[in-house]
């Protein structure tokens, strides 16, 4: 049997919080388990909003938790020209598309269209799904965006990709937290219709986390994707362009969520829940454990 392959992938876009120790905790302890190795992707495709200073921290982090990790680190920003050139093939596979709606005239044609009664579909997220270009503006304005410096997104024609896929795809899911987070994989039907026309790049950046994500696990041979379950349904997604791309298919396992006080989501902009500032102030690394169940 060939190694196992887990990782961890943040995005330095603010601190880590105790949700991210729970995952890369439980990564690490299963590579150990395993036998395999444990990597650590750097998401940061979004240059604006990660900064050298989070990254920094991150690290730090990492370090405080003591995690085993093995070499080498990934940083998605080095990569921008191989996530163009997969994109270039989904384009030569006719499967792309420019979109100029923004996302305040998305909501507002959706604002729109609920008002009149007609519901209108979300993606598992709870986002609309893209109306198109043509439901909002008139032939006029879509000609003077595309002839001007209007920004756009690249869209995945989802029904097109999935005509092209055909019936019957699957992902391998073996197993969550609360059952056994390693039980036999079953296999889990892919919805990836839900999603719409999701985004795979933007004008000025060549990817998209779904793009990155997939090319990423490939390229670091991933085997074993052990993330939160707020990433489940997006399963459907990384499993559609890597049958479109010709990736190799990890298995799969989603882990609970450590919630906030008030049942959410935790957020990295909230200092309370951040590994740094509990660091800071005097946590250890025992009661962290605690604190997430572990
Ligand atoms: N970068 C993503 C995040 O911070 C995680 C990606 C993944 O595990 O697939 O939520």
């Amino acid at each position: 049997m060939s190694t196992p392959v887990f990782r961890f992938a943040p995005s330095p876009n603010g601190y880590l919080h105790i949700g991210h120790a729970l995952s890369a905790l439980l990564n690490a302890r299963a590579a150990v388990a395993l036998e395999g190795r444990f990597l650590v992707r750097v998401e940061d495709i979004d240059q604006a909003r990660c900064t050298p200073e989070l990254e920094a921290g991150m690290f730090e982090d990492l370090a405080w938790l003591g995690l085993p990790l093995d070499e080498p680190v990934l940083r998605q920003s080095d990569h921008f020209p191989d996530y163009r050139a997969a994109l270039e093939r989904l384009q030569d596979m006719g499967l792309i598309y420019p979109a100029y709606l923004s996302r305040a005239e998305i909501r507002r044609f959706v604002h729109g269209s609920e008002e009149k009664g007609q519901s209108w579909p979300r993606d598992p997220d709870g986002a609309p799904l893209y109306p198109g270009d043509r439901a909002v503006l008139s032939e006029g304005e879509l000609g003077s965006r595309m002839d001007s410096d209007a920004s756009f997104t690249l869209r995945l024609d989802m029904q097109k990709a999935l005509t092209r896929i055909g019936p019957g795809l699957t992902w391998q899911e073996a197993g969550s937290e609360g059952k056994a987070l390693f039980g036999p994989a079953e296999a889990v039907a892919v919805d990836a219709a839900s999603w719409g026309d999701v985004v795979l790049a933007r004008k000025d950046t060549p990817t998209s986390y779904h793009l990155a994500v997939v090319i990423d696990d490939a390229r670091q041979g991933i085997t074993d994707v052990l993330r939160g379950q707020d990433l489940y349904h997006a399963t459907s997604v990384h499993r559609v362009l890597q049958v479109l791309l010709d990736l190799p298919e990890p298995v799969y396992r989603h882990h609970r969520l450590v919630l906030g006080p008030d049942g959410c989501k935790l957020s990295k902009s909230n200092d309370d829940t951040s590994l740094k500032s509990l660091r800071e102030g005097g946590l250890g690394l025992r009661q962290l454990r605690r604190r997430i169940g572990l």
